[in-house]
């Protein structure tokens, strides 16, 4: 692992593709390990309780085979970034009734009655319309959904999210959908290698939430702040994430390019 790759200065970002594959559940505890122990020291440079801090391994791209060293290494939750992926992999691992499923990418609204069906998660709710879909599918199947508003803090035309100066208009909207239960916000910071620019993103997203919860409507709790992945993650819980994705640095380095998850990823941001 980067211990010596000094946090101030630098993100991770550029070790981009170099993560070794987990092809063991050993593998897989071992690198759960690392980013427990990675999350666990960003805490104590800020006085957090790691406790409150949690982990979302994200299984995008990864074979059935390695979702299921995943769980046997004890993940219990797994993120996706495309709604059919992730229901393929639900239904392919239907046998293990203790896993829970986060959708943490853009969806489409003819893509919500899948999401309604298989779901505890959704984290990147960014317009009513979604919100609308999502409500209607979940109705009909008896199920309510834990959700994120996902905000664009780093100014990227191409990248999904609210800007911010919409999202209180936004959230005044979602006490009328019953069925979503609106848990806080979400973002991709920029993809850079300069720590600074990236923890901005954070710290924008952090004030956001801070000064909209002083008069979010009923029944709308922001207490969540979904920000940081392999290569920021613990910039992220310096700057108050309550919820990191990981991908790459647990399960391996992806072969698929980001951009095809992120219109943006790494354009001229990964030196
Ligand atoms: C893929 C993905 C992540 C995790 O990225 P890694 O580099 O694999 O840690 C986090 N958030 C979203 C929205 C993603 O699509």
């Amino acid at each position: 692992m980067n211990t010596d790759i000094p946090l101030d200065t630098s993100t991770q970002h550029d070790q981009h593709g170099r993560w070794p594959q987990a092809e063991s559940v050993e593998d897989f505890r071992h690198n759960l390990a690392a980013v427990h122990a990675r999350i666990t020291a960003a805490c104590q440079r800020v006085g957090r309780d790691p406790t409150g801090v949690r982990l979302l391994p994200v299984s995008k791209t990864k074979p059935e085979a390695s979702l299921r060293l995943a769980y046997a290494a004890g993940c219990r939750a797994l993120g996706e970034n495309k709604p059919q992926e992730a229901y393929r992999k639900w239904e392919a691992l239907a046998d293990l009734t203790d896993l829970q499923w986060s959708v943490i990418g853009h969806l489409q609204t003819n893509k919500a009655k899948l999401v309604a069906r298989f779901a505890t998660e959704f984290q990147a709710l960014d317009s009513l319309r979604v919100a609308e879909a999502l409500e209607r599918r979940l109705q009909a199947e008896g199920r309510g959904l834990d959700v994120f508003v996902q905000v664009n803090t780093s100014g990227e035309t191409s990248k999904y999210g609210l800007p911010p100066d919409e999202v209180a208009a936004f959230l005044r909207e979602l006490p009328a959908f019953s069925a979503l239960r609106v848990r806080g916000l979400m973002t991709l910071a920029l993809f850079s290698a300069e720590a600074e620019r990236v923890r901005e993103c954070f710290v924008l997203l952090r004030g956001l939430r801070d000064r909209l919860r002083q008069d979010a409507p009923a029944g709308i709790s922001l207490d969540e702040l979904s920000m940081g992945m392999s290569g920021d993650y613990e910039i992220a819980i310096e700057e108050g994430a309550t919820v990191v994705r990981v991908g790459q640095a647990i399960f391996g380095a992806r072969a698929t390019p980001d951009a095809y998850y992120w219109p943006s990823a790494g354009e001229g941001e990964t030196n």
